[in-house]
């Protein structure tokens, strides 16, 4: 429920209405607007509801939040949210750009990329430091040694690390070390790792489930924002289609009707949308036009020898011209890069 309340409502009509809402047994949250402050009453709606809330002094309407993502929705706010962490800022007018390897492989490699990508506009670092493999015999990543590394990276750039989380037990350890916490495809619907995620208090990417449709999507962002953390980016990274010319199929149509129910940002993630680099630049000058608020990309100076999805990475150079042919699309959409 969206609890509406008069331009000239006061603060004690407004803390009744919050009052009542948490006595009804719903979670009040108030949002104060410019113009007029509405409350949501969050929780499960259910009959005479609207009757038991329409009365209070103060109150103009009593609206029903249609959609079952209730923080989620943009009926709940219509401003949109701008994510910030460090250099990192998602959902502004600057389109943000993570940029780094798939996997984090040494220091020397994970400094001397983190300098090159700043240079050339990145505003975050990804690198794994925890891997989800799809075999078990695949590098499983650095752990603590790897977040160590993107720690000494960030001290040498400044640029804000984003890096995956796999676990609930993991998340302390990560949130120390990580700027953003990301919650790859494959744990989009770890409900505990969601929650344990929102409960750091750290800024959230949350990476769309392979066969996720856009309502279990958002539904994995209700978890994180329903602990209290409002901080949380969408990245559409492609799913499972029939098709395989591609590692997975990338709908970019999912950036502006994320946009259309949602007012967290939208990020595409064109190397694992697409799981080939030659591919990359051009989904990503797409992602762009589609209206899209960030890239992840991989980069690494060596793809080749990458311990991680080589395929889908590009060079230190296709990332320079990437950013340049990016730049004129932002313009040509009103942001810029
Ligand atoms: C990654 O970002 O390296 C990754 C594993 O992505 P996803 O969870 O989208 O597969
Ligand atoms: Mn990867």
């Amino acid at each position: 429920m969206i609890v509406v309340m008069k331009p000239d409502a006061t603060e004690a009509q407004i803390s009744h209405v919050r009052e009542h809402i948490a006595s009804l047994g719903l979670q009040p949250q108030v949002i104060v607007g410019e113009h007029q402050t509405v409350i949501a009453a969050i929780g499960q709606e259910r009959p005479g509801l609207v009757e038991a809330l329409e009365p209070a002094e103060g109150v103009v309407k009593v609206l029903p939040i249609m959609a079952p993502y209730k923080r989620a929705s943009s009926e709940l706010k219509t401003e949109r949210t701008v994510v910030r962490a460090r250099s990192l800022e998602v959902g502004g007018k600057r389109i943000g750009v993570i940029a780094g390897p798939c996997s984090v492989e040494s220091e020397e490699q994970i400094v001397s990329i983190a300098r090159k990508l700043k240079q050339l506009g990145a505003t975050g670092l990804r690198g794994g430091a925890y891997k989800p493999r799809t075999s078990p015999y695949s590098f499983q990543g650095h752990k603590v040694d790897g977040l160590k590394m993107l720690a000494t990276a960030r001290d040498e750039t400044g640029l804000a690390i984003v890096t995956e989380v796999m676990a609930p037990e993991h998340v302390p350890v990560v949130a120390e070390y990580a700027d953003v916490l990301q919650i790859g495809a494959r744990n989009m619907q770890n409900y505990q790792l969601l929650q344990a995620v929102g409960d750091s208090g750290k800024p959230a990417f949350l990476k769309r489930g392979m066969s996720a449709t856009m309502e279990e999507f958002l539904l994995a962002a209700e978890y994180i924002l329903d602990r209290g953390n409002e901080n949380v980016m969408l990245c559409e990274r492609g799913i499972r289609a029939f098709e395989d010319h591609t590692r997975f199929t990338l709908p970019l149509a999912s950036v502006p009707y994320l946009q259309s129910k949602t007012h967290l940002p939208v990020v595409v993630d064109p190397s694992h949308g697409t799981g080939k680099a030659a591919l990359v630049p051009a989904m990503a000058r797409a992602a762009i036009a589609a209206g899209a608020d960030g890239l992840m990309v991989e980069v690494h100076d060596d793809p080749e020898h990458a311990m991680s999805d080589g395929a889908q990475t590009i060079t230190p150079d296709a990332f320079a011209r990437m950013m340049a042919e990016c730049r004129r699309v932002a313009e040509a959409v009103d942001r810029s890069l």
